[in-house]
């Protein structure tokens, strides 16, 4: 093939800014209209832990995505919401872009009441308005946008999933995601961005819960002291060793986060047991730490130690596959004059199943803002454009 000339090449450069800039104008004029999508899937509350609201938010959302021109379908789950696929056709053939999200809030039914949705100094606040009901959103009106530009297609097949069950683990919905991403030639994330700059997820720690069982043996505190064998003394021990695993150089922690022991004071307790979340950086470094966890030996010979739990979820590593496409997304950004960062997180999402199966997977997509899981969750209005142009450019370029 040929080699541009650099007048050439300067005039696709200049087609494609100018491309990138009149869809930047496109959301600009529909910023209104993304705000009151998320708005509508802020006050459908949907916690993991109730299937009925959470079906109704997922059921709403199928009938959007069909509007679209998107098959839906659900895959039926018994203690969970059903969890949501629903498929679009493209211009060209190939393997479809995976669009990957969760319905699901970690906030009680009812949260609403005092922690009502509201729009304020620039950003719309409420349950789960970050933590990704507007990466939800941008997910629709991006499709919306595409349709429009490629007269009611889109340039490639494309799949979006929203899963019920993320924020409690993703038990029920691990395999649907694991076969859904290996018919996928990429992942695009809509969990939301890190910091206010709006920075993408190129690393993510695996995550693990261990718990710690101890038996000793119950005895007066009084009458018996000396027959007794005290489970939350051997438990103190074994915080402490517990703890000598940190790593920090290595990114690998271990929490102890709860502990329980004991029945009352006048008794040796019989009973204790601690539950540990543990974070990996390398996936080799999850069975070094399940095996010293589970070669924890008593200190006291007359207490008994069980241990149960696991990594439930793989780290996502900074894979080439995961920088090429995040090196995509910034040549997008870079068309907006905006330096799109990275980061490397301590949560865990379900970008993690999806890069551990080696797809190239970028996570952070989603809307920028603060509070994820906290009162004063928030997302920054004006951020919302240049995320869907984003979000745009890549299903076309993944
Ligand atoms: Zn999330």
């Amino acid at each position: 093939m040929r080699r541009k000339s650099r007048v050439e090449e300067l005039h696709a450069t200049t087609a494609s800014v100018s491309k990138i800039a009149s869809r930047l104008r496109y959301f600009g004029e529909r910023q209104n209209e993304v705000t009151e999508t998320i708005r509508q899937l802020v006050e459908i509350e949907s916690p993991s832990d109730n299937k009925q609201a959470v079906d109704r938010l997922s059921s709403m959302l199928a009938g959007r995505f069909e509007n679209l021109g998107g098959h839906a379908k659900f895959h039926r789950a018994q203690d969970f919401g059903d969890h949501l696929q629903v498929d679009f056709g493209g211009q060209r053939g190939g393997k479809p872009v995976l669009l990957l999200g969760h319905i699901d809030t970690v906030y009680p039914l009812g949260t609403l009441g005092q922690m009502p949705c509201r729009i304020a100094d620039g950003r719309l606040w409420g349950p789960g308005a970050l933590d990704m009901k507007s990466g939800i959103a941008l997910m629709l009106h991006v499709i919306g946008a595409l349709r429009f530009w490629y007269s009611d297609t889109l340039s490639r097949p494309l799949t979006v999933l929203l899963v019920s069950d993320e924020e409690v683990g993703s038990s029920s919905s691990r395999k649907i995601t694991e076969n859904v991403a290996r018919k996928s030639t990429a992942v695009l994330v809509l969990e939301p961005s890190y910091g206010l700059e709006g920075a993408v997820k190129t690393a993510r720690k695996g995550v693990g819960e261990y718990t710690l069982k101890i038996t000793g043996k119950a005895s007066h505190s009084g009458l018996d002291f000396e027959k007794g064998q005290s489970a939350v003394i051997e438990l103190a021990k074994q915080i402490i060793e517990i703890s000598r695993l940190v790593d920090l150089k290595r990114g690998l922690t271990l929490n102890v986060g709860v502990v329980h022991g004991g029945t009352r004071t006048n008794v040796i307790p019989a009973e204790a047991k601690a539950l540990v979340d543990v974070r990996v950086t390398r996936m080799k470094d999850a069975a070094v730490i399940d095996r010293k966890l589970r070669s924890l030996k008593p200190f006291n010979p007359k207490c008994k130690l069980e241990i149960a739990g696991g990594v439930n979820r793989p780290p996502m590593e900074r894979s080439q596959a995961v920088v090429a496409l995040y090196k995509k997304a910034v040549d997008i950004a870079k068309q907006l004059g905006w330096k799109l960062q990275e980061a490397a997180v301590g949560g865990g999402s379900d970008g993690n199943f999806t890069a551990a199966l080696d797809i190239p997977t970028l996570d952070g997509l989603g809307g920028v803002g603060e509070g994820a899981h906290a009162p004063h969750e928030s997302i920054v209005l004006s951020e919302l454009p240049k995320r869907a142009v984003l979000l745009a450019g890549l299903i076309d370029a993944a």
